[in-house]
């Protein structure tokens, strides 16, 4: 079982923490677009996923130079990641992809199936799971079109999702298979059938997550705010 996992959130619909005090009467219409860190908000997802010394990158949000700021800023050194990991096609999460390449030739690039990626060095995800390493799988690719990653640690599973485009109950279904999901961190998009992660310790419903305000009613100690800079160590 893997017992150091980090999962750092690089890009995001918000920022952690929401700046508190705006930098002028100018910017306050941006305060919660940019934190302490100068990271920058912006519609996409990404994160850093390290497992003891393995560093993968999970999706990589919609703007390349937003991306590559956004890891400067939180001290990511991309020649340590050795692997991508991209969720689903969608523009918000491969927008990043080219650019981060342009920097980092040398990953293997996970993709689903539906994912017509331009990019050498890939290894492309059928609907089958898929074991990436010792404790580190895929859910395959759901419903033709996204795949979700698995961690399994002591906890239980750590199950990292881009949109939840295949419905949050496809996904904890196929990740049920490794085990006990200890948690779901990314974006759940139109997610409401919220008796299904009563089981979860933590979840972290994030990006696209439509009924954020809801879960976090009804399982405040469950709930992690997310955002850009957000640090979830498990
Ligand atoms: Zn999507
Ligand atoms: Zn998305």
């Amino acid at each position: 079982m893997q017992d150091e996992l980090k999962i750092t959130i690089i890009y995001d619909n918000t920022v952690y923490p929401v700046r508190k005090k705006p930098f002028s009467s100018q910017t306050s219409k941006l305060s919660n677009r940019v934190n302490q860190k100068g990271l920058k908000a912006d519609w996409g997802f990404s994160c850093l996923v390290e497992i003891g010394h393995r560093q993968i990158l999970f999706d990589t949000g919609a703007h390349g130079f937003i991306f590559l700021d956004n890891i400067k800023k939180l001290n990511i050194d991309p020649s340590l990641i050795k692997e991508v990991f991209i969720s689903h096609s969608h523009w918000d999460h491969t927008g990043g992809l080219a650019d981060f390449l342009n920097i980092n030739k040398d990953v293997k690039i996970y993709i689903p199936n539906s994912y017509s990626c331009p990019f050498e060095r890939k290894q492309i995800v059928s609907e089958k799971p898929l074991q990436i390493a010792e404790n580190i799988f895929s859910t395959g690719e759901l419903n033709r079109i996204e795949q979700s990653l698995i961690v399994k640690t002591k906890k239980g599973l750590v199950v990292i999702v881009g949109c939840s485009h295949p419905g949050l109950e496809n996904i904890i279904k196929a990740a049920s298979q490794f085990g006990k999901p200890y948690t779901i961190i990314g974006g759940l998009h139109g997610f409401n059938n919220f008796n299904l992660v009563k089981d979860l310790e933590l979840i972290c419903p994030t990006h696209c997550t439509q009924f954020k305000a809801e879960i976090k009613s009804l399982y405040p100690k469950k709930y992690i705010e997310g955002g850009a800079g957000k640090v979830i160590e498990v």
